[in-house]
């Protein structure tokens, strides 16, 4: 919406079949009503080309495999997030995209819940499996990825962090 106040056309390229799937309804009614906005499904961006800027993007379309080269200045990417918590692995327990599972969450691996949690008390609401490491924030599964949320999760689990130590003194 920002960039359609001030570019001649703005085409958002979507690799899925429609913008519903993830975002919001007004958002979407709004570019709906923006006549200088195009949206392109079924699209992904293979290939850039250009000598010292950007010129041409090469554009597929997930169904037919076609692709088509078109001119385009200023690429923007908004394709999501991945956590990098690789180095966790070993120590705790993460879903399959690698979010850390925290409080009730930790029931749902699938693993036999003695290997997943060493503690006779239930994990607090943000601890991680492993005892007094907690998590907040985007990092954790099932958090709403926003800032408010991750400042919220934060404050609430400073009080979990002061248990914890009151419990280990
Ligand atoms: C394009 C975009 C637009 C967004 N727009 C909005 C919006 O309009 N409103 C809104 O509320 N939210 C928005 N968000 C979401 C918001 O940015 C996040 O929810 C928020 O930043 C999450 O905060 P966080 O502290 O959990 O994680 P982050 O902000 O990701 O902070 C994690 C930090 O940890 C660092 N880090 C990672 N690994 C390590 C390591 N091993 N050692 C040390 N440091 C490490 C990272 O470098 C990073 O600085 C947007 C996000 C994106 C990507």
């Amino acid at each position: 919406m920002n960039f359609a106040k001030y570019a001649k056309s703005v085409t958002m390229l979507v690799r899925g079949d429609s913008l519903t799937k993830s975002m919001s309804q007004y958002l979407i009614d709004q570019i709906a009503a923006t006549p200088n906005i195009t949206v392109q499904t079924h699209t992904s961006v293979i290939e850039a080309k250009g000598g010292t800027q950007l010129e041409a993007l090469v554009l597929q379309n997930a169904i037919t495999g076609a692709t088509e080269t078109v001119p385009a200045q200023s690429l923007f990417i908004f394709i999501g997030a991945t956590p990098h918590t690789d180095w966790l692995e070993d120590l705790v327990q993460r879903d399959g995209r690698g979010y850390l599972l925290t409080g009730p969450d930790l029931a749902s691996t699938g693993v036999p819940p003695h290997q997943v949690w060493s503690q006779e008390r239930p994990p607090f609401l943000l601890e991680t499996s492993l005892p007094g490491v907690f998590a907040v924030g985007d990092v954790r599964c099932g958090s709403i990825k926003r800032v408010a949320s991750g400042v919220g999760e934060g404050s609430i689990c400073v009080q979990f962090v002061h248990q914890y130590l009151g419990a280990v003194r």
